[in-house]
């Protein structure tokens, strides 16, 4: 379109804003991208990558305990916070460079501002003070941490955000939620040596998650010296004297600890960006509502990932850009697939899972078999340490079709990656079983459970 500026204008440099520019640009269409942060976007800058890095350090005193065992002797070991800060903030502006290098390599143009609508055409750069036109724009602005105003004293609170990057290890943490970053954090803090208690409102932990995986992690994480209170929310914050807060949880129990950190849910980045004024309809809680081809009620306004709080993960993001590029630039309709996507919990034992959990595939089967098996793992027969392994596999007894695979245990999100290729083809229990193991391994047992463990019919165990 030769008229505008642009054929795409991207808000949002982020998973799924900056391949869907550089997808387009690689086209060879014209293409803009504004960030008002960082480029790399949430899981590059303060999400899956950082967290990965701090799962890493925080693992080591494990490990270093683990080896007595075979026949290593570590000296005291000692951690340094701040080399970890250090060594993190190199690594993600190395990868930022590379994702906004990416974009330019492929004939985007990158603004560092924030941008909003002001038309359906038309983008105001806030950190440049001028607009620009695009034929097509594209949101992608992500998500932030909720907020929590109606706790007294939430303004002592931190969230992931600022979890990166404290000036220094709290001696003790008190973290709220029971959603994965939540329990990620809660792993993190305490291998680093941290005295830490996780609050959640719900039941169990991991809500959405098969129970199995949820009861025994949040046993082992128990056992490991995380205090995990479950039915219970926090009240109010205080600040003492001495610098440090005072929690008051559900009950009345105070716990004195040097930060309070809030992972009680995301919310869509869609304030003070004009979207009402350009007329985009949106959910009560802020996420652009998209028809199956990421598209708004606004002909030439798509949105993708985060922002449109269909599934927050970030291959999600990014194939939702992908299937973005094809219908908008290839003449080629694509509505992305949210069917049975797998993913890890990076809790420490790890949890892997793709499809349905035991509870989902009771409600829509009739008959379903449970194969189950919880083991030591071998590293841990000569490290000692008391922690098992759990596999799953939930199967439609009719079809033998394999519905969710769930698996708590060392590497288990390496699995769940594999595990996501035969459960997406719908393959079967007997395409399991004729599988030969590969030996010796954690893995293995995924295709020897021969018989199932329980059968439930019409939700009932026989
Ligand atoms: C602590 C944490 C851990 C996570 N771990 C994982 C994980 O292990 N695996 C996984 O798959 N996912 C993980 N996620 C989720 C993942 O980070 C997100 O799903 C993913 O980043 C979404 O991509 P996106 O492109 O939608 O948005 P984002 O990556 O959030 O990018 C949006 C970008 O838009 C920018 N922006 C916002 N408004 C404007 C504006 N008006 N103008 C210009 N720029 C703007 C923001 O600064 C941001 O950079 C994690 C998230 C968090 C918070």
């Amino acid at each position: 379109m030769a008229g505008y500026d642009y054929d795409l204008f991207v808000i949002g440099g982020g998973s799924g804003g900056v391949r869907a520019a550089r997808m387009a640009a690689a086209l060879g269409k014209r293409v803009g991208i504004a960030e008002e942060y960082r480029f790399g976007g949430t899981c590059v800058i303060r999400g899956c990558v950082p967290k990965k890095l701090y799962v890493y350090a925080s693992q080591f005193p494990e490990h270093f305990a683990d080896a007595a065992g075979y026949g290593w002797t570590v000296p005291q070991a000692s951690f340094d916070w701040q080399t970890l800060v250090a060594n993190k903030d190199r690594e993600i502006s190395r990868l930022e460079a590379i994702y906004r290098k990416n974009v330019q390599g492929a004939g985007g143009e990158t603004f560092q501002s924030r941008a909003m609508l002001v038309d359906p055409h038309v983008v105001h750069l806030l950190g440049e003070d001028r607009t620009v036109t695009a034929d097509q724009v594209l949101i992608a602005t992500g998500g932030r941490p909720a907020p929590h105003p109606a706790l007294p004293g939430h303004e002592h609170c931190i969230f992931s955000n600022e979890a990166f990057d404290l000036k220094e290890l709290p001696k003790a943490i008190m973290i709220e939620g029971g959603g994965y970053i939540a329990v990620e954090f809660a792993n993190i803090f305490h291998g680093l040596g941290v005295d830490t208690t996780l609050v959640y409102r719900g039941k169990e932990i991991l809500s959405r998650f098969d129970m199995d995986l949820r009861r025994m992690l949040h046993e082992t994480m128990e056992k490991k010296g995380i205090k995990i209170l479950c039915h219970a929310v926090s009240e109010w914050i205080r600040k003492r004297p001495d610098g440090r807060l005072d929690a008051v949880v559900t009950g009345g129990k105070v716990l004195t600890v040097d930060q309070v950190m809030l992972a009680i849910g995301r919310l869509p980045n869609t304030e003070n960006m004009g979207l009402e004024g350009v007329g985009i309809e949106m959910t009560k809680t802020g996420a652009i509502n998209v028809d199956q081809y990421s598209r708004t009620n606004v002909d030439n306004i798509w949105a993708i990932g985060d922002v449109t709080n269909r599934v927050q993960l970030t291959p999600v993001a990014i194939h939702e850009a992908m299937c973005f590029i094809e219908t908008a630039f290839k003449g080629n309709p694509t509505a992305p697939d949210h069917d049975t996507i797998a993913t890890a919990v990076f809790s420490q034992p790890e949890i892997g899972t793709v499809g349905l959990s035991e509870d989902e595939a009771i409600k829509r089967f009739s008959d379903v078999e449970v194969y189950r098996a919880t083991f030591r793992p071998m590293r841990h027969t000569l490290s000692g340490r008391d922690e098992k392994m759990l596999m799953k596999l939930v199967v439609d007894s009719a079809s033998k079709k394999v519905l969710g695979a769930h698996i708590l245990g060392p590497d288990a999100g390496e699995m769940a990656q594999l595990l996501g290729i035969p459960l997406k083809a719908g393959l079967t229990k007997d395409d399991f079983d004729r599988t030969m193991a590969v030996h010796p391994t954690a893995a293995e047992e995924l295709v020897t459970m021969y018989k199932p463990t329980y059968r439930l019919k019409d939700g009932e165990r026989v």
